[in-house]
């Protein structure tokens, strides 16, 4: 969710396109300015339009099974791991409605400590912001677990040719100009060297204070490089980054031991599979909107009284802003004074919100919850607003389930280890015969939730519901669909059962 006018604009122009009488213009933009009701208008636009214009979407190409598979499937990544571990695999996708996407991904093992880290975020105000926080973030954290020696053994290794790697990362798309990356580069140096000069002992650990630390150094190194440029001018293109935001997930998983960092409305959901064979889904975050109390009053209480009314607004922060904590966004950080002086010239009189009187309202720290992994455990999905728009956390849990059975018919059997009880392996094929209805058309199981969450229906897929979906026009598309990114992780129940706590 973006800034209201982008929402009133959508709408408008949607509506000018198709040719609907402004009575209906203006009762859809009545209803824009608050999320549920945004939601509520477009649906109630979608049904519309599907009664009424059907004849005005015959110029929209029909696509082909094929064609529909191949959009579905263009951002798929899949990565497994052969040494033990809880994390025995992962699938990724990514389904853009903005052009450029502003949603942003990344996943990485951390080569110094254990564990593996995967980030979903979701950006506003353009792409910048959440391409950038993608990049880097996950090196912040990294930094963060390191104990003190080997942040020095780290530091050392800068100035040889032997530089030590702080993470694989995978399916790792974006390239920084050359400038950019030198910036980052030595921000991140500066920071690690403050990190070794006030970490004293292993005792002093823990992932809570590490996460937040990380998110937040990398939220001030990006105010400081689009205020400060060595030359002394206002570089354009950091300036960018710091005026957009993203939202960010983070989950940290190591062992038994998961963490999940979030600032915004991502969300990380846990696939649980009870004893009877049912799924349940086990949400690990809160999305930071107006719908959470908590965070409104948290709000509320770093203003004066006489701020009350103003600092949440038709459910947005400032009216303007639908999460309530975010990355960037400097807008709503800065003091009077910089956005008058440094932001206006460049972004115009609208860089200032109206009632901007007490700055910062808007922080970048995330609530960091800790999860103990159990054999039960078989799954963490982390995505963003964009699939939580279209399915709730238990039928993204069902779906997911379901295809892992599934998937299970779609290469020969084979035991997962050796001495198992006939008892065992008649159950495992009880299981593959069940699986078989329900063989997926997609090995990916970011794929087969994108597929479900756009084409779904009470009777299984529909075709023209997902070719409509993946062929409407650019700046109509966004009224039904947001971006969406979706990462699935696989933990292996034998090594959990197994390992130690
Ligand atoms: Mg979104």
């Amino acid at each position: 969710m973006g800034i209201v006018p982008t929402a009133r604009q959508m709408i408008n122009q949607c509506f000018r396109n198709f040719s609907v009488s402004t009575a209906e213009i203006s009762k859809c933009l009545l209803l824009a300015p608050c999320k549920e009701n945004f939601c509520k208008s477009v649906i109630t636009l979608h049904k519309r339009f599907m009664k009424y214009h059907s004849n005005k979407f015959g110029h929209l190409p029909k696509l082909s099974p094929q064609e529909v598979t191949n959009i579905l499937r263009e951002n798929e990544y899949s990565q497994e791991f052969n040494s033990p571990g809880s994390v025995k695999s992962y699938d990724s996708n990514q389904l853009a409605s903005n052009n450029p996407t502003e949603d942003a991904r990344s996943e990485a093992c951390c080569l110094m400590t254990t564990g593996m880290l995967v980030g979903v975020f979701d950006g506003h105000g353009g792409p910048s912001c959440a391409q950038v926080v993608a990049k880097r973030l996950l090196h912040y954290i990294a930094a963060c677990l390191l104990p003190p020696d080997d942040l020095q053994r780290y530091l050392q290794s800068l100035g040889n040719d032997e530089c030590i790697k702080l993470l694989e990362e995978y399916n790792d798309k974006v390239v920084l100009t050359e400038e950019l990356s030198e910036l980052y580069k030595n921000s991140f140096l500066t920071f690690v060297k403050e990190l070794s000069g006030t970490k004293t002992s292993h005792m002093d650990f823990h992932m809570k204070e590490a996460m937040e630390r990380a998110f937040l150094r990398l939220d001030e190194d990006i105010s400081r490089e689009a205020l400060q440029d060595q030359s002394g001018r206002i570089n354009i293109e950091t300036l960018t980054v710091a005026m957009s935001g993203a939202v960010a997930c983070v989950a940290h998983i190591d062992g038994p031991h998961l963490h999940i960092a979030s600032a915004g409305d991502c969300v990380g959901v846990i696939g649980v599979l009870n004893d009877g064979g049912t799924w349940v889904a086990k949400k690990l975050t809160t999305e930071h909107n107006s719908d959470n109390r908590t965070e409104v009053e948290r709000i509320l209480k770093e203003h004066p009284p006489n701020e009350r009314d103003t600092v949440i607004k038709m459910e947005r922060l400032l009216g303007q802003l639908a999460p309530l904590r975010a990355l960037g966004d400097f807008r709503y950080k800065w003091s009077r004074d910089i956005l008058n002086h440094i932001v206006k010239p460049y972004f115009g009189e609208n860089s200032l919100a109206p009632h901007y009187y007490t700055p910062p309202y808007l922080t970048a720290c995330p609530d960091v919850t800790h999860y103990r992994l159990t054999p039960r455990d078989k799954f963490l999905v982390i995505a963003s607003d964009g699939l939580w728009d279209l399915v709730s956390p238990l039928q993204v849990v069902r779906l997911v389930g379901e295809h892992m059975s599934g998937k299970v018919t779609l290469s020969p059997f084979r035991l997962p280890r050796k001495n198992m009880r006939i008892s065992e392996i008649n159950k495992m094929l009880l299981q593959r015969k069940e699986g078989l209805k329900k063989k997926p058309i997609d090995t990916n199981a970011a794929t087969h939730l994108l597929r479900n969450a756009l084409g779904g229906t009470e009777y299984g897929i529909d075709h023209g519901k997902l070719s409509q979906l993946l062929s409407m026009p650019e700046g109509i598309v966004r009224l039904f669909r947001d971006d969406i990114t979706i990462s699935v992780i696989y933990f292996d129940s034998e090594y959990l059962r197994h390992c130690p706590p």
